[in-house]
């Protein structure tokens, strides 16, 4: 075997997984089924060629991973978030407490600006435990070893740290609902909404929805705030970075190679087996793809234990994201940031509403980037299991109503149109490779975190396969574009 450890998929977390197992002296072979590295987080052309960062609009490795990956990171920008109200007004948000935020919360309410700097304070406190905790070994559960004891015990005095209020308060933020969360602190419905926003955004959750105030934690960790952090040049300058870095360790990636199967005799593996019907031998596999894909798909539920693959099964995998590309003459008449259609708290639930009872929202929570003359559009919700309809005859549904909903903030958009690109649910699987469409490859929700993640038991990144492993976003540590989980996994294995 001419590879110690073989890696599926080139996403963010696979690659990094990838340069800690070749920065400890591994043999890695990467294997990923597009022709490009990045997974979602890609700058690619689309319709007649014209780019952009395809699926996610900004972001950055966890500062730790690019210190110890020694990784040549492009130059990356915060953006605020806008808010854009009706009337044409705006609410401009920044994790800064700026004055120009201040001054912005405080045309709505002087109250609300008042207790902005304390709300951030708490957020970046919260956003630091998260942190902390998507970095410690997880146990598995009801097994607590002392050497798995040793990092939790760590972890609960780093809540301890916060001091007795807001370590309550972080706790008790955890299973609460964006809106409950955002009442404590403000008095206004647009300020509430639009961190709201942040809270559902990726999520198949409303700002009702119990454990919405988690994945405000969580979006407020890997944004870094609010708004998004936008990579000069594309977010697909990360993988490159990540992909200079394993070549330079010796570690080899292929592209447009999709693994069909994973090998295993005697609940161990053997190898993996290529789209071609190559086989390629190997005792190790670390897998980046989702954990449900990997285990029923790459390695069938006759391999595996029969509780296991009932439990498998239940991973709760229900993507209700698409995305509208409109490239326009330039003249689209947007200001720049991460902006916003988010007015109020009711806007939001009744957008999530639809996509409870399988339909598409009317009137969605719309996330909008620009990036020179293309507006991308992040629509939710989108729910891949349509009830009635199916996504073939709905794109042009979505496609209209994603601008119809961008065009009431910006009227000139309209007629600066030049071409569509749409990204459904459905495309998000298919060409992506999301199960469900599923940008977490697993919903965040309380009973899929932590220790739960991915299967209470199974959050070591081990499976019942002797010598598979998991590293991607559906394992403890992901999501997000932190490459936690791939670190984390890398550990694992390095560990024994
Ligand atoms: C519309 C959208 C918006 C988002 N917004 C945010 C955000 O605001 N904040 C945030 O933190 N995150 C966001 N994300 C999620 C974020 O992009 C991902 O969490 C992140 O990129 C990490 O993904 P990953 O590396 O674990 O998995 P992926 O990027 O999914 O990579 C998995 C890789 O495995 C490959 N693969 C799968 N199966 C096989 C196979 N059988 N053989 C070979 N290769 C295979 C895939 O092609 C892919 O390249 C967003 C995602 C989307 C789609």
């Amino acid at each position: 075997m001419a590879h110690d450890i073989i890696v599926i998929g080139a996403g963010l977390n696979g690659l990094v997984a990838a340069n800690y197992l070749a920065k400890a002296g591994k043999r890695v072979l990467v294997l990923e089924r597009r022709a490009m590295a990045g997974g979602q987080a890609v700058t690619e052309p689309l319709g007649s060629g014209f780019g952009v960062d395809a699926l996610h609009a900004g972001g950055q490795l966890r500062p730790d991973i690019i210190k110890d990956l020694g990784l040549a990171m492009p130059p990356t920008t915060s953006e605020p978030l806008v808010s854009l109200l009706p009337g044409g007004q705006q609410l401009r948000l920044t994790a800064d407490a700026d004055e120009r935020t201040i001054g912005s919360i405080a045309r709505l309410s002087k109250q609300d600006a008042a207790r902005w700097p304390d709300f951030v304070a708490f957020m970046q406190e919260a956003a630091g435990f998260l942190d902390a905790a998507y970095r410690t070994p997880m146990p598995r559960l009801p097994h607590v070893s002392l050497s798995q004891g040793l990092p939790l015990a760590k972890l609960a005095l780093n809540l301890r740290r916060l001091g007795p209020r807001d370590m309550f308060r972080v706790i008790r933020a955890l299973p609460m609902s964006a809106l409950e969360l955002t009442e404590e602190w403000f008095e206004t419905d647009a300020v509430r909404a639009a961190v709201s926003a942040v809270a559902v955004h990726g999520a198949t959750l409303g700002p009702m929805s119990a454990g919405s105030g988690y994945t405000l934690m969580h979006n407020w960790l890997n944004r870094g705030g609010l708004g998004h952090r936008r990579v000069e040049g594309g977010i697909g300058r990360l993988a490159e970075a990540l992909v200079t870095a394993l070549e330079a360790r010796g570690g080899e990636i292929r592209l447009s190679t999709d693994v069909k199967g994973i090998l295993v005799d005697n609940m161990a593996v053997r190898g993996v087996r290529l789209a071609g019907g190559e086989v390629i031998a190997g005792s190790m596999v670390v897998s980046a793809a989702d954990p449900r894909h990997t285990l029923l798909g790459l390695v069938g539920a006759p391999e595996l234990p029969p509780h296991f693959v009932w439990q498998m099964q239940s991973i709760k995998m229900r993507g209700s994201v698409a995305k509208v590309h409109l490239l326009t003459d330039g003249n689209h008449g947007l200001p720049a940031g991460t902006l916003v259609i988010a007015p109020s708290v009711r806007h939001i639930e009744r957008a999530y509403d639809a996509a409870k009872y399988g339909r598409m929202s009317q009137a969605p929570y719309l996330e909008i980037t620009t990036s020179g003359p293309v507006v991308s559009l992040h629509y939710q919700y989108a729910p891949y299991a349509l009830r009635e309809q199916d996504w073939s005859q709905e794109r042009t549904v979505l496609e209209r109503s994603a601008v119809d909903a961008a065009v009431g903030v910006s009227p000139s958009l309209r007629e600066s149109i030049r071409e569509v690109v749409s990204l459904t649910p459905l495309d998000l699987e298919r060409t992506y490779g999301l199960t469900e469409g599923d940008l977490n490859h697993g919903q965040l929700i309380l009973d899929q975190m932590f220790f739960m993640r991915p299967l209470p038991g199974w959050s070591s990144h081990a499976t019942p396969v002797e010598g598979l492993y998991l590293c991607g976003n559906g394992v403890h540590g992901g999501g997000g574009i932190s490459g936690a989980s791939g670190r984390n996994a890398a550990r694992a294995i390095l560990k024994g």
